[in-house]
């Protein structure tokens, strides 16, 4: 006896039970995994929707993705339906984006990324004919970086420190020990180019300056298996995977906050509710931020790694503040993934990673899905998000107050370069700021990435994915191993789902 309320489930149904903590795509990935592993799974979300920081917001005939938009390693995606006994198309359409995205610099050009090698190399030859060969260098280094860290270790646990010793050797020959930034200029030297081909950690919260070399594999993993989207946003895909889920009876029920995970004599048992009900467990996987999970749900379980000091004492990434807005009209030269860039680069991220101070000047990420898929808005209107990295919490930022004035002067930068006339054309809008990422989605300082992906704060020194300090419990998403982002987030899943023991038979 575990001294639990045994729900009546359990009782009718004799399968071991797994409590997943939060369906963002880490938990619900994982359910997916554990239900087609023999697990009766129950995952319990404190939103009134599944998705986390892939929720679906519907406002005014208008279906806006709030986080997730760009979609990477297909592959990932077609892998886990297999495994759960069944085919990615049944579910979910994925199409290739072409081009990728367009990089607009404060100078006025547009440097267009898509997938296609020689069309990549007339866009290098315009900025700098003589970094041409950096370019074909650069892409031979990100692809065997790929291979080494990603294909062979992006979905294996660091648990033992004596196997992240031997990657050592693969560190120090692929340059893992740099930062993606120093990587970069050594094949690259128009300053531009070096922007184009050092931001992509700033996709997964990274900061290029300090992260480690190895996300140069993203140039690699987008060439090689495109960029994509789900039709009908990127809540198809998560609704996609919650079918798994049920198909294998699963639950999942919304509007359910965990207060805490029950331990007993060193192993989970279950978890509390904030309305008091106790559901018992056999294994208990937490999707939450780690910060959250070992500060506030296992709050007063003593800790050998994850104190509070440790917790405290992390370097988490930035934060975002994302304005979502429909307007009554099409911007037909907009395309689907837009980067808008702003006069400085390396000043304005160690504003927001290195001094927490809110800098005057912005880089934006522009997203216009219903340039491929219309059905995202009324017809004849355009849904858009536009997303702005700024600083965690630790700045001290009152967003409360600041909130309107940032979104006006978003609003007059649009007006300026993408979006002209764009003020007369609103007919919805609203947005998040870092109180969100705290508030609504539990991740410590705000940070909308959990910890920084530094070297220091990866593979072996992030959170494990089964607990250091509990029996039991299992931790999936981008807090944990490999990181954060939807490659990192379902590859987490992944390693879990190997790690859990086979259920037993009652
Ligand atoms: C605006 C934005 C844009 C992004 N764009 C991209 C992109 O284009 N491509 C890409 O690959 N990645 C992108 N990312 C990163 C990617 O979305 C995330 O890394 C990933 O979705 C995180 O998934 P997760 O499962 O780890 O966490 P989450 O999605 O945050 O899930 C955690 C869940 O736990 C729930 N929860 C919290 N506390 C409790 C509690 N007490 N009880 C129960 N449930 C709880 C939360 O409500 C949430 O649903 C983006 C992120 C953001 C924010």
């Amino acid at each position: 006896m575990t001294g639990l309320d045994s729900p009546m489930a359990a009782v009718e149904d004799p399968r071991s039970h797994a409590v997943v903590i939060g369906a963002g795509l880490g938990g619900l990935t994982t359910a997916a995994r554990l239900a087609a592993k023999g697990y009766r799974v129950t995952v319990l979300e404190a939103l009134d929707d599944i998705g986390g920081r892939a929720y679906v917001y519907r406002r005014d005939g208008f279906t806006f993705d709030a986080g997730p938009t760009i979609i990477t390693a297909p592959y990932i995606f077609e892998e886990l339906w297999q495994a759960c006994g069944g085919q990615l198309a049944d579910d979910v359409e994925l199409r290739p984006c072409d081009p990728f995205y367009k990089i607009r610099f404060d100078d006025g050009s547009v440097f267009e990324y898509s997938g296609d090698p020689e069309r990549m190399r007339a866009q290098v030859r315009a900025f700098s004919e003589a970094d041409l060969d950096g370019y074909d260098r650069f892409m031979r280094a990100s692809g065997e970086i790929f291979r080494v860290a990603f294909q062979e270790l992006g979905d294996k646990p660091f648990h033992s420190i004596g196997f992240t010793l031997k990657t050592m050797a693969d560190m120090v020959r692929l340059g893992g020990y740099r930062t993606v930034y120093d990587k970069v200029c050594e094949y690259f030297t128009d300053p531009r180019l070096r922007v184009v081909f050092s931001f992509h950690p700033l996709l997964i919260g990274g900061n290029p300056f300090t992260t480690t070399a190895y996300y140069c594999l993203i140039a690699h993993l987008e060439s090689k298996y495109g960029v994509h989207y789900a039709v009908g946003g990127t809540g198809a895909l998560v609704r996609g995977v919650a079918k798994l889920i049920e198909r294998r009876g699963g639950t999942i029920r919304c509007g359910a906050p965990v207060r805490s995970i029950l331990v007993e004599r060193g192993r989970a048992k279950g978890v509390e509710l904030q309305t008091g009900e106790r559901l018992a467990a056999d294994v208990v996987v937490s999707n939450v931020d780690p910060a959250t999970t070992y500060g506030k749900f296992l709050a007063h379980h003593p800790r050998k790694r994850w104190t509070d000091q440790k917790i405290a004492r992390g370097r988490y990434s930035m934060s975002l503040f994302v304005w979502y807005f429909g307007v009554n009209r099409r911007f037909e030269d907009v395309g689907h993934h837009t980067m808008l860039l702003g006069p400085r680069y390396k000043g304005l991220l160690d504003d927001i990673f290195r001094n927490y101070r809110q800098p005057e000047d912005f880089s934006l990420y522009l997203h216009r899905p219903t340039a491929v898929d219309p059905s995202l808005a009324p017809e004849g209107c355009d849904a858009f998000y536009v997303l702005s990295p700024v600083p965690n919490l630790a700045s001290g930022v009152d967003w409360e107050r600041f909130a309107d004035s940032y979104e006006a002067r978003l609003r007059e930068r649009l007006e300026e370069t993408a979006l002209p006339g764009l003020s007369a054309a609103i007919v919805t809008s609203f947005r998040l700021t870092p109180l969100d990422f705290r508030d609504r989605l539990q991740s410590h300082l705000g940070a909308a990435f959990a910890l920084e992906p530094k070297l220091l704060q990866s593979a072996w020194f992030r959170p494990h994915n089964r607990s250091e300090e509990v029996e039991g419990l299992y931790l999936a998403g981008a807090g944990t191993h490999p990181g954060a982002g939807l490659p990192g987030v379902v590859s987490s899943a992944k390693i879990v789902a190997d790690l859990v023991p086979a259920p037993a038979i009652r």
